[in-house]
Parts: structure tokens; C-alpha cells; sequence
């Protein structure tokens, strides 16, 4: 995905003014900065936040009542969640020829065990294999590559087939053996939606599932697999939007984007807590500072991203006929590692205007554009709706080994990265807004056929 960077310059281009709209509003988000106790409102008060569940209504009621403190013009909308995936329970254990627990957690939308969980025999797959006729009664178990920040495997729509195949076999339930290091489990989405899963599944951690395979070499294997789940619906879902009017062009736009909704095994600090709270901030910022861009700057705090943007594309769906006048898009929701440039979505032409918005930064040395168009973010919805549309392209070290995990807690965001990630939306959202010509053309229907990046 990398090897499409095109840099940009490689400092600042000229020395920012003492005074202006950009300094102010840098050293508003890098002074003692309301993002950090933002940050622990959301993630310590409110915790991981399925779409569906309680605490996502509470985030959302916490956003609304964030932006309305700070002056800006706020309100939720409704959209319709066909079915939320909520688990209250996952248990595993190894019950023979040793007992010894598991660390598992379910794949979103894995159906319920039956009452009391399932107990069977293992059997083993290798990455790649294709479960068979040896599957049937048995527990499936998938072996992986190690990756300890990369995507893990297999990808979403691989392993959907996957599960839908071991059904088809007459398998028990899938396992499927963690990429990451320190038995760590987190939420590996089966492909998008909400429809439930044909056969209950999870991922198991790797060192436990790595004990298993080497017990199974040797004979049989039992093991035990609970998972309970809630999964009401259809369910009223919302999106928080907000305005701040520009001054002269009012009838365009840039929209500033991140979800509210996270996984729920962790606390969504970095997916996307510290994306949420960086946009809330620059539009309290620009209220705050009463500064007036030319064009209306708005945000757009989603819900149902996890499930697949399903938050963005219902707020695309309603917002149709304002599309065409949004000047520009951008997406935070890479958590809070440093802004390397943009993932422009095939819009190379728009990578190139956008790098100098990044040259105020100062921590920001060499920004570069990513062309590719493989994104499964919030970004997609609007870029395939025509937007000039763009995800904030991020160091990947503090998310990568935490993203959808346990560990994704506020512990894991420095507070130094999210003022500078506040101040960078506060500083990109000014310029894109304040620039006498908008940025990007709006273009519908794009063509081709875009890859498809994991889930
Ligand atoms: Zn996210």
C-alpha cells in the first residue's frame, strides 16, 4: 500500500506569521488542550462502545453535549441498524489431554453456542486449507502467521467463506489462531454487515492456539467454546453532526469525519476515540476563536463504521443533494500516530494541492499522498459518492499492534500526539475551508473497481 506515496515538500514552505488564523489555532490544541480530558470522558466514563449497545448512545449523547458546551451548532441523526452483535459472554478451554483456559474472543456476528457452549474435538486446519469431510462434529482450528502489527489473516471476505465452508462441512464452530504475539485477542470482522454468522467462531490466542496444534500432532484434542450474545434489532442508530457557518461561501463545505462507535474489548481510544475527540475539538476551536473560513466547516461523528461505515453511507444516502458542494472531506481514524500526509483515494490531483495544508506543521517533515483507493473506512463512503474524500494517513506504530484489542485503551495514546492530531484537523480543516478555491472536484460514480483492504 505504501509504494504509492508521492512526497511532498520536504519542510515548511515559508515561516508561519506570529498571528493568523493557523498559529492561533495550533497553539490553542497544543497548549493545555481540552483533548485529553476528552479523551478520558469517552474512554474511562464510557468504555468500548458497539453500535447498538448503551454506551454508544452514551458517546453519542456525550459528543452532542460537548459541542453544544463549546457553542457549536450540534444534533444527532437517525439512521436504521438492521441487527447490532452484542456478546455478554466467551469462554474457552482446552479440556483434554489438559485443562487450561483460552483466551478467546468471538468473531463479530458469530451466533450464540448453544446453552452451556459446545465440547469437541479438535481439528486442524492450515492457513489456506479448505475444511473437509474430517471436519464434521469437529472444532475447527486455523493456523496463522505470526504478525504482530500487521493485518491479520485471513482477510475479511476469506474468512467469511471460511465459516460459511465449515458450516457446509458439518463443522462444530471455527477457531481461528491469533496474528498477534502475547496470546492478545481482538475483533476480526468476517466481511461486512450484520447478518449473523452460519457457525459460532472466534479468535483464540496465539500462544494458547499455538499449544493446541502441538498437542493435536500427537493425538486427540478436546476443547470447550461458550459464546453468548445479544443481537436485538432492527435498532434506532445516530450520527452526530455539527456546523460552524463560514463567512462567505455558504453554500460549500469541508466535513471533518471520525467514528464514534469502537469494538468493545478494549476502550476505543484509538479506533477512534482520539479521531472523535480531535474533530470535536477543532470545531469548539474554530467557535472558540471565532474564526470564520469562507466556507461552513462540519463535522461528522458516525456510529456503525465497525459494522461497515454503515453510519456514513446512511449520512450520504440523506444527504445526497448537499454532496456536491462539499470542497473536501477528510477522515481521521488511524489513531493517534503522527500525520504522514493523505490516502487520497485515486485522487492523485488532490494529493498534490493538499500537502502544502500540512507545511504549518512543523512536526510534520515530509508529507506524502498515498493513490491507493483500498480503503474500508468512512472515507469510502463519501469518495464513492463522488467527495473529494481523504483519510488522514497516520503512523501506524501506536494502532497497529492494538487495533480492535483489549489493549486499545487510553493508556496507549500519548498526549503529545493527540494535541498535535486535534491541531493538524484544526489547522487542514482552516486552510481546505479559508482557500479561495475549493480543493476538489465532485465526481460521481468513479470508475473501476476498488481493492479491498481487511477489516
Ligand atoms: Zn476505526
Amino acid at each position: 500500500m505504501l509504494a504509492a506515496a508521492c512526497r511532498g515538500p520536504s519542510r515548511p514552505s515559508a515561516p508561519a506569521p506570529a498571528s493568523g488564523p493557523v498559529p492561533r489555532l495550533l497553539s490553542r490544541a497544543l497548549g493545555p488542550a481540552p483533548v485529553e480530558a476528552d479523551l478520558a470522558s469517552l474512554c474511562d466514563g464510557i468504555g468500548g462502545r458497539p453500535t447498538g449497545s448503551r454506551a454508544c448512545d452514551r458517546a453519542v449523547d456525550w459528543a452532542l453535549g460537548r459541542l453544544r458546551d463549546g457553542g457549536v451548532d450540534a444534533r444527532t441523526e437517525e439512521w436504521t441498524l438492521p441487527r447490532a452483535w452484542l456478546p455478554t459472554r466467551e469462554e474457552g478451554s482446552c479440556l483434554a489431554p489438559a485443562r487450561f483456559p483460552l483466551r478467546v474472543a468471538a468473531l463479530p456476528r458469530s451466533p450464540a453456542t448453544p446453552p452451556g457452549g459446545i465440547e469437541a474435538p479438535v481439528a486442524v486446519l492450515s492457513e489456506g486449507e479448505r475444511p473437509g469431510a474430517a471436519s464434521a462434529g469437529r472444532i475447527l482450528l486455523v493456523a496463522t502467521r505470526a504478525s504482530a502489527d500487521g493485518p491479520p489473516k485471513p482477510d475479511g471476505d476469506a474468512l467469511r467463506t471460511l465459516v460459511e465452508e465449515s458450516r457446509a462441512a458439518g463443522a462444530a464452530a471455527l477457531l481461528v489462531q491469533g496474528a498477534r504475539p502475547d496470546d492478545v485477542v481482538y475483533r476480526l470482522a468476517p466481511g461486512e454487515g450484520t447478518d449473523p454468522l452460519p457457525l459460532p467462531a472466534a479468535v483464540v490466542g496465539r500462544e494458547g492456539a499455538g499449544r493446541l496444534l502441538r498437542l493435536a500432532r500427537n493425538g486427540e484434542v478436546r476443547v470447550s467454546l461458550r459464546v453468548d450474545v445479544d443481537a436485538p434489532g432492527p435498532l434506532a442508530a445516530r450520527n452526530v453532526v455539527a456546523e460552524w457557518p463560514g463567512r462567505a461561501l455558504q453554500g460549500e463545505s469541508v466535513l471533518l469525519v471520525a467514528h464514534l462507535d469502537s469494538w468493545d474489548l478494549g476502550t476505543g481510544a484509538l479506533d477512534d476515540g482520539v479521531g472523535a475527540v480531535a474533530i470535536l475539538d477543532a470545531m469548539r476551536a474554530l467557535r472558540e476563536l471565532d474564526l470564520r473560513p469562507r466556507r461552513s466547516v462540519r463535522a461528522l461523528l458516525t456510529t456503525g463504521e465497525e459494522q461497515g461505515r454503515l453510519g456514513s453511507a446512511a449520512w450520504v444516502e440523506r444527504h445526497r443533494a448537499e454532496l456536491p458542494s462539499i470542497a473536501l472531506a477528510v477522515v481521521a481514524d488511524l489513531g493517534a500516530g503522527t500525520v504522514l500526509g493523505f490516502r487520497v483515494n485515486g485522487r492523485k490531483e488532490l494529493g498534490r494541492e493538499l500537502l502544502p495544508l500540512l507545511a504549518p506543521l512543523p512536526w510534520i517533515r515530509a508529507p506524502y499522498y498515498l493513490a491507493s483507493r483500498d480503503g474500508d473506512g468512512d472515507d469510502r463512503s463519501l469518495a464513492d459518492a463522488g467527495v473529494p474524500a481523504v483519510l488522514l494517513w497516520q503512523d501506524l506504530t501506536p494502532l497497529g499492534p492494538r487495533w480492535h484489542a483489549g489493549t486499545d485503551v487510553l493508556e496507549r495514546v500519548d498526549p503529545l500526539d493527540a494535541r498535535r492530531l486535534a491541531a493538524t484537523v484544526a489547522a487542514v480543516a482552516w486552510q481546505a475551508a479559508d482557500r479561495p478555491a475549493r480543493l476538489g472536484a465532485f465526481r460521481p460514480a468513479p470508475t473501476g473497481t476498488p481493492e479491498r483492504a481487511l477489516r
